[in-house]
């Protein structure tokens, strides 16, 4: 392809809690190594960056306080973002971003951070925090673990992203984790998330391709690194699943 494969990354100076950046270098290595030129565009706190050149959006987690700040930010962009994003605009958001999808993220002092509402989504915030390796199963991208680490607890009425084998998910009780809604995901988990998942990871390339109006036919690359990592955590002695 001609044109770079366009990646926003939303506040990595905010967002940065859990390697989130880790998805960023996968992205782009994955396709350097098939000949797909890619720009990375770190998008500082407070700017609104211009979503017709994006071809795949970041968006990462973070603490509560830094949550709110740039969803304020967000939601001065809520109406583009929609757009796109019912355009099929492929978007990652991870944790702290994850919830900002949704109606709102309520404290657990009751506060409450109003979201984007691009997703039919809630999440408050628990007494404990649900934290440790996490595995599910997706019937998309099969096996996907990681990491969580969250207060909040999410309920949606969408698609979930997996069922959860063990660890915690979206709210520690009904056993599911993440969303899909068109090319949105949406997860708790992270660590980061796509070194360990090589299939999520190209699926993403692959839907920004597509909506780049770019060919979408990845090359399959040698995973034995990926697969002996995503192995390793399965392997590690994972919490129960905690579901009712
Ligand atoms: N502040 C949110 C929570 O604890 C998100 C945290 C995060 O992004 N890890 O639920």
């Amino acid at each position: 392809m001609a044109r770079p494969l366009r990646i926003l990354h939303l506040y990595p100076d905010l967002l940065n809690l859990y390697a989130d950046r880790g998805n960023i270098l996968v992205l782009r290595r994955r396709c350097e190594w098939r000949g797909i030129p890619v720009e990375v565009q770190p998008v500082p706190r407070g700017e609104r960056p211009d979503l017709a050149h994006a071809h795949l959006v970041l968006l990462g987690g973070g603490s509560d306080r830094e949550q709110m700040l740039v969803a304020e930010t967000l939601r001065g962009m809520r109406e583009d973002l929609r757009a796109a994003v019912e355009a099929g605009l492929p978007l990652l958001a991870v944790c702290g971003g994850y919830q900002l999808l949704g109606h709102f993220y309520e404290l657990a002092d009751g506060r409450r951070v109003e979201g984007l509402g691009l997703l039919d989504l809630e999440t408050t915030a628990g007494r404990t925090r649900l934290i440790g390796n996490i595995a599910i199963e997706s019937p998309a991208f099969g096996t996907i673990v990681g990491f969580e680490n969250h207060a909040g607890r999410t309920r949606h009425r969408h698609e979930p992203l997996g069922r959860v084998l063990a660890g915690h998910g979206n709210n520690g009780e009904d056993g599911w984790e993440g969303v899909r809604y068109r090319n949105v995901i949406g997860t708790y988990i992270h660590g980061p998330l796509l070194p360990k998942n090589p299939a999520l990871a190209d699926h993403l390339i692959r839907t920004a391709l597509e909506y780049a109006g770019e060919p979408a036919d990845l090359a399959p690359l040698p995973d034995d690194l990926e697969q002996a990592a995503q192995q390793a955590v399965l392997e590690r002695r994972l919490p129960a699943a905690r579901t009712r």
